[in-house]
């Protein structure tokens, strides 16, 4: 961390993984003058493989980025969370999650009415 950043002594709201205390903490970063600096020292961290903290850094949040890959559901609502517009592999991500879940509502209605029927079979049998 730089020693005169706006996030010096502010360890609290950065170390945070909270989103609220995400959104502030990458807001602060979004003016900061040094901002170019810390994601050039941040992304060589990354290539370097060095442990990467959690919480806000340059204006990233490490714990909502692994939380949130693109092409993924979590993706989309990432977006959403962030106020963009979903990206294509995150949109279609979602359209498969949609799809999914409304076969397996339809299975599970599906397999509902085998139960009944077998249990009316059931019934009418030891009748
Ligand atoms: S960009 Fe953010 S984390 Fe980096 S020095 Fe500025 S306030 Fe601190
Ligand atoms: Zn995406």
């Amino acid at each position: 961390m730089i020693l005169n950043a706006p996030c010096a002594g502010e360890w609290q709201l950065f170390d945070s993984t909270e989103p609220e205390d995400h959104l502030l903490a990458k807001s602060i970063c979004e003016t900061c003058p040094f901002l170019a600096e810390c994601r050039e020292l941040r992304g060589s961290l990354r290539l370097t493989g060095g442990i990467m903290p959690e919480g806000t850094w340059a204006g990233i949040g490490h714990q909502v980025d692994r939380r949130w890959k693109c092409g993924t559901r979590n993706g989309y609502d990432g977006h959403r969370y962030h106020r963009e517009e979903p990206c294509e592999p995150c949109n279609e991500a979602r359209r498969l999650h949609n799809l999914a879940r409304t076969e397996e509502r339809r299975r599970a209605r599906e397999q509902k009415n085998v139960d009944y029927a077998d249990r009316k079979i059931g019934n009418s049998s030891a009748a």
